[in-house]
């Protein structure tokens, strides 16, 4: 019988040394699937070993409809990775030293994305995942790893890989949940929106430090009439909500209303979530960004000047540069790095802004005359920044009245109800005029493209030609150099920061060469990404990969300390 002869195998390695696990890699018959072993460990004790199963579709069974759209794909395969995850701590367990007898899978976040853990095709199932192959001391625990690979794991891929009730029902769910996720968003750019937020949506989630939905706990979301919008897809139910528009938008109300939360649940409306998570219906267009102050964040060769001019010591703004950025200047570098990188909406909370960035009173400007104020604050520029560039901005802001001038809607949350207070803030910036001088200028201004010079990415430490290393969603650590990510807040998934990673070291060896700019790295690493997928990125964190956007990237590339830029040529002749 088929995986038998494996089973031989693995008694046999009984007490050999540790080394003599590597004979087993390559491709091993089971009934019903194909074990590959892709990488053994050195120990028990160090990162675990590479395993895939093969689960041919004759078996599996999944039928076609179930992936042919990406939409239903991407759920099918998140949801048989959740499936995968959950079975596998059934099985899990210490059976030796160090990792010994654990079997792991990287854990997924609320949002379905793509990933390199779970691949469906017509053909056959695929899922990647680590095993600790079982050792007592550094010698091979034969029996141990008979069971765990012989008898376990069959029983393991059949629970979480097959096409069976009551899986079926949930699966369906998943996927018509994705397609809607993605119908909507689809839907935002043609009515003129930024953002919808479904009626009935469950926005707060369980605590700080758990993404899952409050539940029952919670009021659910109630658009205010004057933004409802219908949405109806052809062969469903009108789903109604509230539409966000283009141009300027702000949240307002007390302390503890909601405020925040409302922004977070946008935020994360870039992603699809899954069902159950009470954000299903709410989403973003695809390149909103989250901007915020970053005290204490590299900048390099941003041309900062649409916010910051006449430093102190004659600084250049144009191509500012520092080891050391304060709340504005950090926050001025996010928003013009995240609109090189394609942003077309920002999201702004004033609970993570810098103030003197985002407003200057009359009587401040009545003190501290203009010239001898380096900060443009956002309230200067944000009309400019929509007429001229198209980007909108969402902006909680509960602490200043000022920006009524400015906005175009006027969302109100007041016990975590929404309100279109629209007409009364204009009403009230006619009657009670804050008579500060506007200091923007008429136009937004430059932005100029940045060249990435291949220099500011080494991978290398010691001998070791590519050194990476990734710490949850907020840290890389790339050669001798640390990103720190902990400001880039719509990461959701550490698969994500390792892709980012291994991208960083794959735009390096393809495409840094002096002359692209960092648009047009981004765009091709994104083209190859389509086209090969996220394995092409690089052989290491094999399995453990889900898809990022481009912004994320370039927030990976703008915080490297390392980094070194020039203008590129056409924004040097622009400029004269
Ligand atoms: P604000 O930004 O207005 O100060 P937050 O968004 O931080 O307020 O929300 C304050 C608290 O209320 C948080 O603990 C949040 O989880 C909770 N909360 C937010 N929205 C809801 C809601 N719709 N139902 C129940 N609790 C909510
Ligand atoms: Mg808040």
């Amino acid at each position: 019988m088929t995986g038998n002869d494996f089973r031989d195998r693995l008694e046999a390695l009984d007490r050999c040394s540790y080394q003599a696990y590597k004979s087993l890699r390559g491709e091993h018959p089971f009934a019903g699937f194909t074990l590959h072993v892709d990488s053994v460990q050195g120990d028990p004790f160090a990162a675990p070993s590479r395993l895939r199963v093969v689960v041919p579709q004759s078996i599996a069974g999944f039928p076609a409809s179930l992936y042919t759209t990406a939409s239903r794909r991407i759920a099918l395969e998140d949801y048989l990775l959740r499936q995968f995850h959950q079975q596998a701590q059934v099985y899990s367990r210490h059976r030796g030293s160090g990792k010994s007898g654990l079997i792991t899978i990287a854990p997924p976040s609320q949002a379905m994305l793509s990933r390199t853990a779970v691949t469906v095709s017509e053909t056959s199932v695929e899922v990647r995942f680590a095993v600790g192959l079982p050792a007592h001391g550094r010698r091979i625990a034969g029996q141990q790893a008979a069971e765990l690979l012989c008898d376990d794991l069959p029983k393991l891929v059949e629970h979480a890989v097959s096409y069976s009730q009551p899986y079926a029902t949930a699966i369906q769910a998943q996927g018509e949940a994705a397609e809607t996720a993605d119908w909507l968003r689809d839907q935002l750019s043609d009515r003129q929106l930024i953002a919808f937020v479904a009626d009935g949506a469950i926005l707060p989630r369980f605590s700080g430090v758990d993404e899952r939905s409050l539940g029952s706990a919670a009021v659910p979301f109630q658009s205010p009439a004057s933004l409802r919008v219908s949405l109806t897809r052809s062969n469903g139910e009108p789903i109604t909500g509230m539409g966000i528009p283009r141009g300027i938008t702000l949240i307002v109300g007390g302390g503890y209303h909601g405020k925040s939360t409302l922004l977070k649940a946008i935020e994360q409306g870039i992603y699809n979530h899954v069902p159950g998570d009470g954000r299903e219906q709410v989403v973003t267009t695809a390149t909103a960004v989250k901007v915020r102050a970053e005290e204490g964040r590299s900048v390099t060769g941003v041309d900062v000047s649409p916010f910051i001019n006449h430093l102190p010591q004659g600084r250049s703004t144009q191509q500012f540069s520092t080891a050391d950025a304060s709340g504005s200047t950090s926050q001025a570098a996010n928003i013009i790095e995240a609109v090189e990188a394609g942003a077309t909406a920002l999201l702004l909370d004033e609970d993570t802004s810098a103030t003197n960035f985002m407003i200057r009173d009359r009587r401040m400007q009545a003190l501290i005359a203009k010239a001898q104020e380096p900060i443009t604050p956002f309230i200067d520029k944000v009309r400019q920044l929509y007429n001229d560039h198209g980007v909108s901005t969402i902006l909680v802001m509960g602490g200043s009245g000022d920006y009524f001038d400015v906005a175009d809607t006027v969302i109100a949350l007041n016990e975590y109800q929404a309100a279109d207070v629209t007409a009364q803030a204009r009403q009230i910036a006619a009657d009670d005029r804050t008579e500060r001088q506007a200091e923007g200028g008429q136009v937004f201004g430059h932005l100029s493209p940045r060249v990435i010079l291949p220099e500011s990415i080494d991978p290398q430490r010691g001998h070791r030609a590519v050194s990476l290393k990734v710490r949850a969603t907020d840290e890389i650590r790339l050669g001798l150099t640390a990103i720190d990510l902990s400001a880039v807040e719509q990461l959701v998934e550490p698969g994500q920061v390792k892709a980012i990673a291994a991208a960083l070291v794959y735009a390096q060896q393809h495409y840094l060469d002096g002359e692209r700019s960092l648009v047009a790295v981004l765009q091709a690493v994104a083209a190859d990404i389509v086209a090969h997928g996220l394995d092409c990125l690089s052989d290491q964190f094999n399995g453990e990969f889900a898809a990022f956007r481009m912004q994320e990237f370039a927030a990976a590339i703008n915080r490297l300390r390392t980094l070194k830029t020039a203008s590129s040529a056409a924004a040097s002749q622009q400029r004269g």
